[in-house]
């Protein structure tokens, strides 16, 4: 993919507690450990990884990302595919049931090289500063990123606790086999 302004595509990148990392391709850095994203990994799985987005400070903002260098859904084999969407559902779960939002939005886009799935919160502020849909995301990231302060990054890092504790209790127990 050639779009290089594309954030998906980016070649460095600062993150929400301000560690600036350099990589190659995102997606395959988190997959191997070279980028260590604020408040660790969720849950790691054999084809998938779900943690916070590094780059976003919003609470509850996650985002699975599949190890292997693929762009697409289409290039998934079967396992994978079924890992990925019992990682979404289990993510989905997690926030409602832990009342951290009541509505999210997948977003995937093929124009990002590494195949990762934003699971974006809705929450009252972002409705009324900005309106409901997926056009705006972008401003409703801009805006997070601008206005971030101590009690947000705070608020970010309990909520993954929260989401990394029911993923251990409720959903995958210690391996992936339970999926
Ligand atoms: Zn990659």
């Amino acid at each position: 993919m050639k779009d290089k302004n594309f954030a998906g595509n980016s070649e460095s990148a600062i993150d929400f507690l301000g560690k600036k990392w350099n990589y190659e391709c995102m997606g395959c850095a988190i997959s191997n450990g070279d980028i260590k994203i604020p408040g660790g990994i969720i849950y790691e799985g054999k084809h998938t990884l779900l943690g916070a987005d590094p780059i976003i400070p919003i609470p509850g903002f996650l985002i699975v990302n599949v190890k292997r260098h693929v762009n697409s859904f289409s290039q998934l084999d079967k396992e994978e595919r079924y890992e990925i969407v019992n990682v979404i559902s289990y993510a989905e779960k997690a926030l409602k049931e832990l009342h951290i939002t009541e509505e999210v939005t997948l977003v995937q886009e093929e124009r990002s090289k590494h195949l990762h799935v934003w699971i974006f919160p809705n929450y009252k502020w972002m409705t009324e500063k900005f309106g409901k849909g997926i056009k705006y995301l972008r401003d409703i990231s801009e805006y997070a990123k601008k206005n971030v302060n101590e009690n947000n990054i705070k608020e970010i890092l309990n909520t993954i606790e929260k989401i990394r504790k029911y993923f251990e209790e409720q959903a995958f127990g210690d391996t992936y086999q339970k999926l």
